[in-house]
């Protein structure tokens, strides 16, 4: 298998170069060139089969030859092996419809479900080059932790992760700032997350300092992460034996585009229901066809507290026919202006397959609360948005509703107290978190600080 890029101006690699590398050089995101099939009967096939038996058919398929089929076994066993439950994505039921439950892993959000197993490739791949990476990471609150759990006290590799400075919660920054390896370096960038992901971009876009540093991205724009996260649709729809309409709290597009994937090898979806909080582009683009940046607005689900989402450019990509030279036209003017215009053919792909809603903190709260008078489940408030959504955008689906759990509700104990009156039990990952050292970095928004930053703390090669 081989990765093309999303603006056609890239040279094609393999797996294992795009593991460890950032976006294309062309400034796209990677694509598998052609992407893999599963018939109806291989998919049929699912139901019953252990998590990471589904997990090895489906990446198998992505790695080539980049990793051996008992290198793959041994990395997908020791990542889930992590997870406080066996079946890794158990799918629970939540009044008529199905909660998928993302968040069992070290950092209790769905992010460790790719971290967990890029990590591990990512370590074989190095020793094979005999080589070093330095990891960038911009988070808008749980990537950070995922990346730190699995990349932390590994030779060879630094990480360093910018989170934006008071827009994370106590826990999740707590989960980043109390990890004292040598390896991880924790800074505070004063502007929101998408100024933080600006700036990475923008290390990167610097191609001589990327090279001499060796730096490399894990967050959704590594296509290992829509691989890893596409398998947990094949096994809830396996569960279900049906197509079934997934709701997606969303934020830079990469879980529910992972859904978007699954489907292109095979897996019959009724409708990827895109749910985002009061940072809406998404949801305004699909229904106006304009795609605008405005100002991130800071909520209770802060992880999805983003304008620019990334793999969005993903989707427009297929919906364009795979036209290299289209978006890169069209992301162009959207670095320029701020704004793109969805072409109508590509706007009626992209309404076909997803539909969108929106949940602002207050039906937020009132999700959280109700949810819980309801059922006597607690649960976080990027779920409560897909729930809130789900209640208003898929309640004339056919098939079976299912709603992605994208973080444990001990994430976000404010949150939740504040909804529903109840602090969330801490489980046995946070234990003596509270009480830990803290140590981070304070950074201003601006690249020649963070070059300086890198060059003097990080080793080189
Ligand atoms: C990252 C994250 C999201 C958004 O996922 P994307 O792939 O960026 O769309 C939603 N909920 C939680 C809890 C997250 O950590």
């Amino acid at each position: 298998m081989r990765y093309v890029s999303t603006r056609g101006a890239s040279p094609s690699r393999s797996f294992g170069e795009v593991l460890v590398a950032g976006p294309a050089p062309d400034g796209g995101l990677y694509m598998p060139e052609s992407w893999p099939q599963f018939s109806r009967v291989e998919i049929e096939n699912f139901r019953g089969k252990k998590y990471g038996d589904v997990a090895f058919a489906v990446l198998q398929r992505f790695v080539g030859d980049s990793f051996s089929n008992d290198e793959l076994k041994t990395d997908i066993a020791a990542a889930y092996a992590t997870f406080d439950v066996p079946d890794v994505a158990p799918l629970r039921k939540l009044g008529s419809s199905y909660v998928l439950e993302l968040f069992h892993g070290p950092t209790l959000a769905f992010k460790d479900i790719a971290l967990q197993l890029l990590g591990r490739l990512f370590a074989r791949e190095l020793k094979k080059r005999g080589s070093r990476a330095t990891i960038m990471v911009a988070t808008s609150g749980d990537t950070g932790s995922a990346a730190i759990a699995t990349f932390r006290g590994q030779a060879n590799v630094d990480v360093v992760v910018l989170h934006p400075k008071g827009r994370v919660s106590d826990v999740q920054r707590l989960q980043m700032t109390t990890v004292r390896d040598a390896n991880v370096h924790n800074i505070a960038l004063e502007d929101s997350f998408d100024d933080a992901q600006n700036l990475v971009k923008a290390l990167f876009a610097d191609q001589a300092f990327a090279q001499a540093h060796h730096l490399a991205a894990v967050n959704s724009i590594n296509f290992a992460r829509i691989a890893a996260q596409c398998v947990y649709y094949f096994t809830a729809s396996a569960q279900l034996n049906r197509a079934a309409t997934f709701v997606v709290p969303t934020g830079n597009f990469g879980d529910v585009f992972a859904g978007e994937a699954a489907s292109r090898m095979g897996l019959s979806i009724e409708r990827l229901v895109i749910a985002t909080n009061a940072n809406d582009i998404l949801s305004r683009a699909l229904e106006s066809g304009t795609y605008a940046a405005g100002r991130a607005q800071a909520t209770l689900s802060p992880a999805m507290d983003i304008q620019v989402a990334s793999n969005f450019e993903r989707a427009l990509f297929e919906a364009s026919g795979r036209d290299g030279s289209r978006i890169t036209e069209a992301m162009r003017g959207f670095a320029k202006s701020g704004k793109l215009d969805i072409r109508p053919d590509a706007l009626a792909a992209l309404r076909k397959r997803y539909a969108a809603g929106r949940a602002d903190d207050n039906e937020t709260l009132a999700t959280m609360r109700s949810v819980h008078a309801e059922s006597g489940i607690l649960i976080d408030p990027h779920t409560a948005v897909a729930v809130a959504v789900a209640r208003k955008v898929a309640k004339n689906a056919i098939g079976p509703v299912v709603i992605l759990a994208t973080a444990h509700p001990a994430k976000f104990p404010e949150a939740v107290m504040r909804a529903t009156g109840r602090t969330p039990p801490l489980p046995p990952q946070l234990t003596g978190l509270l009480e830990r050292e803290e140590q981070y970095d304070i950074v201003p928004n601006d690249l020649r600080a963070l070059k300086t930053y890198i060059t003097e703390r990080i080793r080189p090669a």
